[in-house]
Order: structure tokens, then C-alpha cells, then sequence
């Protein structure tokens, strides 16, 4: 299939870590043609955990690479999506940047705290989840799809199979993501007039530092090895392996691109077969 996103702008949230999600959304975009922004929260050296993104040389090193391979314009942008002012200096940036955006890939995501039952759940931890994750996507679409109402486009939010199916113990996690997929009918209803599309995208077990990161703090509480947890979780995958970033990324660009041109309002699972319902 041939995507054709030439001339098109695309900001992708959390796309600053080369291993994650984000980054192979971004480089996916670029490869099919659309100048790219990666915005993403520029390293805090304070041993954070999970381990958080690189420094803003880092990340401005990997827009120009993007730039450099596939011949498109890329630029990083710095950003706390549970933070008004900086999300408001990030469309200020990017307004100035590339005036118009037509591809928003709001994919910036994490869980903070421990594994807990809902009756033991950390207050703060539960609602700095909510904060990043659903809030954010709230956020950042409020301040750029103004970006993209001259020249209509698509909002791709990565949402999680954890929206469809509850994980054990990660409920702030589960309850954000389900807000994400409802936010996305209820944007995929208020825009279409304006010839946006808003989809969502749920991956299901994904190989990521993140997800690697899972396993071991899982394997921890549960006196187990990180290998075993994710030996466990590939037994429920009907394909028998997780899935890859850019498996992911794959969806969002067909989704970015008019090849979709009648599909808006879904949550897509790619989650090699665990999750079949809609
Ligand atoms: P990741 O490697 O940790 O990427 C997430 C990115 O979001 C990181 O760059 C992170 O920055 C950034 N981020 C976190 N909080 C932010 C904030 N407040 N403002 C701006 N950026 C922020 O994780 P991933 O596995 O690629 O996940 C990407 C997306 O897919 C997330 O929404 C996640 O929930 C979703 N997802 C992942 C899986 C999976 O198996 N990996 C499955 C289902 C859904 P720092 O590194 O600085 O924290």
C-alpha cells in the first residue's frame, strides 16, 4: 500500500526514545513523506524510574536523522502534556515552525506507581496517571487541532488493550486508556464536519524498554523473573510474540493517510490476536 503523506506536518507526543512507540510512529511518517515534530519531555537527571527519555541533544539528534534519511523537514519540540504552558508553547512553536498541522498522534503515556489494588492505590499515583494519560490527550488536542481546522487531517490517539480489558492491578492505568478510546468518538463526532478524523489505536504487549521495564518491577512482586512474566504474557498471544513498535506504527500511518478516508471514531486493537472484540 502506498502512503502518501507528502507536504502533510505530523506531531507525534513521547516520540523522543528511540526504543519506544513514538519514535517508530515518527519515522514511519516521515519514511511515507509528512514533516515530522517530535515533542517530548527533555530528561530530568534525577534516576527517574521508568527510565524516561534523553536529553534535548539527544532528541534533536534523532529529527535530524529523520531529516537526513527520508528528506523531510523534522523538528523537536519540548513538552509536558499534564502541563498547560508547555503545551501551549509547544503549538506556539510549531504554529511558527510549519503553520498548519495535519497528522496529531497523541502517543506521550506512562503508568507512575506501584501495582496496587484499587483499595490499597497510591492517590497521587492515580491521578498523576490520569493526568498524563487522559488528561494530556485532552491537552494537547485542545491546543492543535485549532492548528489543523484550515486543511481538515487525522488524530490518532494511542489508547491500550488495558482500555478494553483490565489488567490486574494498573487500574489508573486501564481507567485513563478507557477515557482515551470514549475522547476519541466523542472528537471523532465533534470534528467530522470539519474533515478531522480521530482514531485510536490499541497495541496490546509490545517489546519496548517500557515494557521491559513492566516485566521486571511485576517479576519483583510476584517473586518471579522478568523472562517468566514475559513468557506468561506470550502464552496468551494467539501469535505466540509481542508485538513491535513499528507493527504499531504501521496502523497510525494507514490511519494518518487517506487510504482510511471513511474511518473515524474506532479504537483498533494490534494486539496479535489476544484481543479479537471491538
Ligand atoms: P515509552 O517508551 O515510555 O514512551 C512513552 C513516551 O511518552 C516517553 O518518551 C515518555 O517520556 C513520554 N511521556 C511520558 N510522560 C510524558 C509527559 N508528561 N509529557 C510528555 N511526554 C511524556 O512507552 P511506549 O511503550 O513507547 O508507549 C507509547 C504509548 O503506547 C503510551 O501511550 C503507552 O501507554 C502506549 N502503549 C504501550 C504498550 C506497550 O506494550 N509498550 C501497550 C499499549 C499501549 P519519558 O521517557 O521522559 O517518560
Amino acid at each position: 500500500m502506498y502512503l502518501d503523506l507528502k507536504g502533510k506536518t505530523a506531531l507525534v507526543t513521547g516520540a523522543g526514545k528511540k526504543s519506544g512507540i513514538g519514535y517508530a510512529i515518527a519515522q514511519k511518517l516521515a519514511d511515507s513523506g509528512a514533516n515530522v515534530v517530535i515533542a517530548d519531555m527533555v530528561k530530568k537527571d534525577d534516576g527517574s524510574q521508568p527510565p524516561v527519555s534523553g536529553n534535548r541533544e539527544e532528541m534533536i539528534a534523532l529529527t535530524e536523522e529523520l531529516s537526513r534519511r527520508f528528506d523531510v523537514k523534522a523538528a523537536f519540540v519540548a513538552v509536558d502534556v499534564s502541563n498547560n504552558s508547555s503545551i501551549k508553547q509547544m503549538a506556539d512553536e510549531v504554529s511558527a515552525q510549519f503553520e498548519n498541522v495535519q497528522i496529531l498522534c497523541n502517543n506521550a503515556g506512562t503508568v507512575l506507581g506501584v501495582p496496587s489494588a484499587i483499595h490499597t492505590y497510591d492517590d497521587d499515583a492515580w491521578l498523576k496517571t490520569l493526568d498524563v494519560n487522559l488528561n494530556g490527550v485532552f491537552r494537547v488536542s485542545k491546543a492543535v487541532i485549532p492548528l489543523m481546522m484550515n486543511t481538515g487531517g487525522s488524530v490518532i490517539n494511542i489508547a491500550s488493550r488495558a482500555a478494553k480489558v483490565p489488567p490486574l492491578f494498573n487500574g489508573a492505568y486501564a481507567v485513563a486508556k478507557a477515557g482515551v478510546v470514549m475522547l476519541t468518538k466523542v472528537m471523532a463526532r465533534e470534528l467530522a464536519g470539519n474533515g478531522i478524523r480521530v482514531n485510536a489505536v490499541c497495541p496490546g504487549v509490545i517489546a519496548t524498554d517500557f515494557t521491559r521495564w513492566r516485566f521486571n518491577l511485576e517479576a519483583q512482586i510476584l517473586n518471579s523473573t522478568s523472562e517468566d512474566r514475559e513468557a506468561e504474557m506470550v502464552q496468551s498471544i494467539p501469535m505466540g510474540r509481542l508485538g513491535s513498535s513499528e507493527e504499531v506504527a504501521n496502523l497510525v500511518a494507514f490511519l494518518a493517510s487517506n487510504q482510511s478516508s471513511y474511518t473515524t471514531g474506532q479504537a483498533i486493537n494490534v494486539t496479535g490476536g489476544q484481543l479479537m472484540e471491538l
